[in-house]
């Protein structure tokens, strides 16, 4: 039996326990023995005393009745092998020719004082026997005087034998119980543990490359159940994760490549012939386009991997953010104006918060930039800023192509693109969004998303007005 397994450290607790009780309850047990041995020994002492007084009374004699074993017998039950009766004067001496049982057992002061009082008195005394013996002094009264003693006793040595076995018994009886009692907890505890067991062994066998292997579920709702239900739902959410890892891994390779691709095809096919300087400025400038893609990219999934990782360091200082919203228009009005888009500034609060001057306007140019690539030509994108209670409120409204509610639960999975915006020419990778939103994160911020195809988009930066939210001055 391995001590680390729960079954025998279950097993070893209960059987401690039960030790204890059973302990406990022999000690419980054996007092009350002895308390109920004794109180009927001091009962059929009395009765034979008021017996051998009743008969004395009766007979107008002070000496002791000639059938005493008999007296004795009624009332314990059998004939005692040494009983001692006595008859004294109200003195405590032997009556002249008296019958009496050897030994003799003096009569203790404390006994011959209260029989003075007509009180009776129970006594255990050390005689030559090798046990005890109880002894009763009853008065005999007569007319409210104390005419005779009856001194009745019985050796303890019945009552010493009884709870000799009964501690014998118990002691054969408790290892016997225990033996029992903790082979059947064993057997318990290891039948009720065998559930876990198959676990652990399914458990090993589920590795990164198998998550979708689940363990049983028997439908109990027991403790166990509930922990394989637990489990599976864990292995789900693994199983999930290292989907959307690999699914990323799978995207972002393939996003590089298209740019390289591009890249060496526009060298191999500029290289096969000679070109005239024009051509080659020409090839340049559209590798250049292509390695600006692939730039922009890697500093993309770069931001994200450190946003990840708890590591994007934020420069936090006062940000006027009416003054943002208007820079990162002016930087925006030519793209829109090649987009045939007009792009303005709504009502804007003077409100500021804490930011960083680099990251934050970067925020901004991806929602503009995705708002003036969505709308059609003769469409209007609109900058407004206004604080409700703690929080600022920026939106980016435009009157674009939007987006159905499907698709705004996706829009900030890393390199998802709408059908739309698949279709269309000069979009993104898919990680505009997501960027942004990591950005409003490390803000302590969030981005809301309103939207219905064919009516236009509404993107809202949500930023909280107390710089202390953000760890900053
Ligand atoms: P992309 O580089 O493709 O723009 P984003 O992460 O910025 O990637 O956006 C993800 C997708 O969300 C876009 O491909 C597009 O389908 C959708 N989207 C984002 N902004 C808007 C918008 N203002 N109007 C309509 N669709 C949008």
């Amino acid at each position: 039996m391995r001590l680390r397994s729960i079954g025998a450290k279950l097993t070893l607790w209960y059987t401690g326990i039960l030790s204890l009780t059973l302990l406990l309850l022999g000690i419980l047990a054996y007092g009350l023995l002895t308390y109920s041995l004794s109180h009927d020994l001091d009962a059929a002492l009395q009765g034979v005393a008021q017996a051998i007084a009743t008969q004395a009374q009766r007979n107008g004699s002070n000496q002791l009745p000639p059938d005493l074993n008999e007296i004795f017998r009624r009332f314990f039950g059998f004939s005692p092998a040494n009983p001692y009766f006595e008859m004294l004067d109200p003195f405590g001496r032997h009556q002249p020719g008296g019958l009496a049982s050897p030994p003799e057992y003096p009569l203790t002061l404390e006994a011959l004082m209260n029989a003075l009082k007509g009180v009776a008195t129970y006594e255990t005394l050390k005689g030559a026997d090798p046990y005890p013996v109880r002894v009763l002094v009853l008065p005999v009264v007569e007319a409210g005087q104390v005419t005779n003693l009856v001194q009745v006793g019985i050796s303890l040595e019945n009552l010493y034998h009884t709870r000799r076995r009964f501690v014998f018994i118990m002691a054969a009886v408790f290892p016997l119980g225990l033996l029992l009692a903790g082979g059947g907890g064993w057997l318990l505890a290891r039948r009720a543990l065998r559930p876990v067991d198959h676990m652990t062994r399914l458990a090993q066998r589920i590795s990164g490359d198998h998550l979708t292997e689940r363990l049983q579920e028997t439908g109990t709702g027991d403790e166990l159940d509930r922990l394989a239900m637990t489990l599976n739902e864990m292995l789900g959410r693994l199983d999930d994760s290292f989907r959307q890892v690999r699914q990323f891994s799978a995207d972002a390779s393939h996003e590089l490549q298209t740019p390289l691709t591009i890249l060496k095809g526009e060298i191999e096919v500029a290289l096969r012939s000679r070109r005239s300087p024009e051509e080659y400025q020409q090839v340049m400038l559209s590798s250049l386009e292509e390695i600006e893609r692939i730039s922009r990219l890697v500093e993309g999934l770069l931001l994200l991997a450190r946003a990840d990782s708890g590591v994007l360091r934020l420069d936090l200082q006062p940000v006027d953010l009416p003054q943002l919203l208007a820079q990162v228009s002016a930087q925006m009005q030519r793209k829109a104006a090649g987009h045939g888009v007009s792009l303005s500034l709504g009502a804007l609060e003077p409100v500021s918060t804490c930011g960083d001057r680099e990251q934050l306007p970067r925020l901004f140019l991806n929602l503009i930039d995705n708002a003036i690539k969505y709308t059609p030509a003769g469409g209007r994108v609109t900058l407004s800023l206004r604080r409700e209670g703690r929080e600022i409120l920026i939106d980016v409204a435009d009157t674009g192509i939007g987006l159905s509610p499907e698709e705004q639960e996706q829009i900030f999975t890393r390199f998802y693109r709408a059908a739309a915006a698949r279709s269309q020419s000069g979009g993104g990778a898919g990680l505009g969004l997501c960027i942004a939103q990591s950005i409003a994160a490390a803000h302590s911020g969030k981005i809301e998303v309103q939207s219905s195809p064919g009516q236009g988009s509404t993107f809202t930066v949500v930023l909280p007005v107390e710089c202390s939210a953000l760890g900053g001055g």
